[in-house]
């Protein structure tokens, strides 16, 4: 059928954000030649807009911080839901990731005795995020960008090729991983600027292609997020797990209309910025729940004293974890205490001098004065919750990052699920994208160069199916003349934001999930006509029709999902079902094709394309529980575990 470049590699990954330049970089040091992939300019990923900090327990401004502490505060803003082996090898190895990034030549922000700074963040016990003002993210791209040109450089004077071992393939789609027979073999995607197909033929791939953001209306999230790696891996017939947990971090900007979900960082609050409502009152303290009751402040005078005696006082409620943070500002404005375009006031004017501020929140003080021509550094901001991070994902081995039932597929970062349970901590992201990157580069290149017989081969059929099915956009009118004629891949796009912001947002109903469910039905079947006009050069409508195909599957796991479990816990909560079950905190749900053939056959509302699973999680480790408390543990474990 069409003409395809082919190319051979020992390990593929596709992204080019936190994790998979470090799963790169790994892959390559260890002997394998590794191909990147990415969507958009090589260094745009969207983790350059990373803002606050990296997580890590080194101890530098508070010496009572060890990875216990960090793997306990990951463990209860998971609510004890998070792949806790993940968790403990993320705490564990989170240091050492950060420390390597100095020696890559990555500068952080220092403290007065000249050690790495870590400033405060919301669920974090102590001061623990390493930072570049409130860039942090774009000083972890450029350092690993440095470190592979390095490594390109090295094998220029070996080889007299650049790209000998290490390649980075920018502006370039992939839509489909290929497989033979059980074996992933290589990835089928397109070039965006010319339209053409190529294959990459390699034993490992390494999906690392961040989040699913772009489903929802409103979001924090660049538009590289339409679920491209969530999509590959159910379409080659590995499962993803929780994906009904969505973090709605609860400050973004809400006016003007056009930067409506823009992030309005963590640090703001993390360095005294104070949320109020209409009234003047600073609500959070209304809104402490019992588990966290003891370390949290009851009062402003002790929430202020606690920025200056950490060990004294308790921390402000500003500081409670992302999911109840947004919660409680969600209910303020639905009792009618909201600002004037729909959110809260978050104020840093009152509680830090001018060139503080401009100082320490240099990226904030911009962004507001620039979009929204609001100083600051003299009135207060206005925020609402924002779709920010998915904690689901793919369903990964814990220590290999392999994907499970796949052999040869490997996932890392925001696509990767288990580390976060049912809530992430702001900073843990950065921190997961390289202790995991790292791993899943390391196992690629490990399963990649132990193969002995002959490579897996990416068959003629699979490729030209891929083409078809990347080509169906150009010639869409349907199967059927009673199909109707094509549809505009944007119209659809935002009708399925829509969707997804109204009926499986920050709060959840059965009746509403049910009708999402079916209006994604409807938006399938409608996808299928997506059509584009014109040629395959520079053609962004095309580009858009084929990532509805990912959006539409993520967007039917995560309403499926949520629809399933019957409580409310971290990013999912459930008007219906208000309270957190113990007995549901060691339930996993997997969602998995249901044409396991990676075939999207035409299925009704009812059964539609995803089977969902229950799985019951493997129970902690002994030594890991007895890092808690055991009143703390009753809170949450079914009386089984805590018997146990
Ligand atoms: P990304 O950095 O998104 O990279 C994904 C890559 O995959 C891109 O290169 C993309 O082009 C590529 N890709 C996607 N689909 C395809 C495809 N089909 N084919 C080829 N390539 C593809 N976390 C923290 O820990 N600390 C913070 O301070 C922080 N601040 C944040 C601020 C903002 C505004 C936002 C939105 C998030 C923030 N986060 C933060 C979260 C964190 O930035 C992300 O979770 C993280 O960067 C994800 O990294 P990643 O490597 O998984 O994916």
């Amino acid at each position: 059928m069409s003409v395809v470049d082919r190319q051979e590699w020992d390990v593929v990954v596709v992204g080019a954000g936190g994790a998979g330049l470090r799963a790169a970089i790994e892959a390559r040091e260890r002997g394998a030649r590794t191909a990147v992939i990415c969507k958009s300019l090589f260094g745009k990923a969207h983790t350059v807009m990373a803002e606050g900090g990296i997580a890590a327990a080194m101890g530098n401004v508070n010496s009572g911080d060890d990875w216990q502490v960090h793997f306990r505060d990951t463990m209860r803003g998971g609510k004890f839901l998070n792949q806790w082996r993940m968790a403990e090898l993320h705490a564990q190895e989170a240091p050492a990731r950060v420390w390597e990034l100095e020696t890559w030549g990555a500068l952080f922000d220092r403290t007065e005795d000249g050690r790495i700074s870590q400033r405060n963040f919301g669920g974090h016990e102590y001061p623990r995020l390493a930072h570049v003002g409130d860039r942090t993210g774009l000083e972890l791209i450029r350092t690993l960008q440095q470190k592979i040109v390095a490594l390109q450089q090295e094998d220029f004077a070996e080889t007299g090729d650049y790209e000998s071992r290490l390649k980075v393939f920018q502006e370039c789609t992939v839509t489909r991983v290929l497989k033979d027979g059980d074996q992933v073999s290589g990835v089928f995607g397109y070039e965006r600027e010319s339209g053409r197909f190529f294959v990459l033929e390699a034993p490992a791939v390494v999906i690392a292609t961040g989040g699913i953001g772009k489903s929802f209306k409103v979001t924090s999230n660049s538009w590289e997020y339409t679920g491209d790696g969530h999509a590959l891996a159910l379409l080659a017939g590995a499962p993803l797990l929780n994906m009904e947990f969505v973090q709605f971090h609860p400050t973004g900007m809400v006016w003007p209309p056009s930067v409506k979900g823009i992030l309005v960082t963590e640090s703001v609050r993390g360095d005294g910025g104070v949320l109020r409502n209409s009234e003047g009152k600073r609500f959070m303290f209304d809104y402490v729940p019992d588990v966290f009751k003891e370390k949290y402040a009851q009062s402003e005078e002790e929430a202020d004293r606690w920025y200056d005696d950490p060990d004294h006082n308790r921390r402000p409620p500003e500081l409670l974890p992302r999911d109840e943070v947004a919660r409680a500002i969600n209910a303020e404005v639905k009792a009618g205490r909201g600002s004037p375009h729909g959110g809260v006031f978050l104020d840093v004017s009152t509680r830090m001098p001018a060139e503080v501020i401009k100082r320490r929140l240099p990226s904030m003080y911009h962004q507001f004065k620039e979009l929204a021509d609001v100083d600051i550094t003299a009135e207060p901001m206005e925020v609402g919750p924002t779709c920010h991070y998915v904690m689901g994902g793919i369903a990964v081995d814990s220590d290999s990052a392999a994907a499970r039932g796949v052999p040869g597929l490997f996932a890392a970062g925001e696509v990767a699920g288990g580390m976060h349970g049912s809530n992430r901590l702001g900073g843990n992201s950065l921190s997961d994208l390289l202790v995991f990157g790292r791993r899943a580069g390391w196992h690629a290149a490990d399963h990649a160069l132990a193969r002995t017989g002959a490579r897996p081969h990416a068959d003629d059929a699979q490729v030209d199916a891929a083409a078809a099915e990347a080509l169906r956009p150009f010639s869409a009118e349907g199967e059927e003349p009673a199909d109707g004629p094509p549809e505009n891949p944007y119209t659809l796009h935002q009708e399925l934001q829509q969707t997804m912001n109204d009926l499986v947002g920050i709060i959840r109903r059965e009746h509403e999930m049910r009708q999402a469910l079916e209006k994604l039905a409807e938006l399938r079947a409608r996808a299928r006509r997506a059509g584009v006009e014109g040629h395959r050069q520079f053609n962004p409508g095309w580009h858009l029709a084929l990532d509805l195909r990912n959006m539409l599957l993520v967007s039917e796991c995560v309403a499926r999902a949520a629809l399933e479990r019957t409580e409310s816990r971290g990013g999912h909560t459930r008007e219906d079902h208000a309270v957190m079950e113990r007995a549901w905190r060691n339930v996993s749900l997997l969602c998995a094709l249901t044409d396991p053939s990676g075939g999207l056959a035409a299925t009704d509302a009812v059964r539609g394309q995803i089977t969902l699973t229950r799985e019951t999680t493997e129970p902690i480790r002994p030594d890991l529980l007895a890092l808690f408390e055991k009143d703390e543990l009753v809170k949450y474990l079914a009386e089984e575990e805590l018997y146990e």
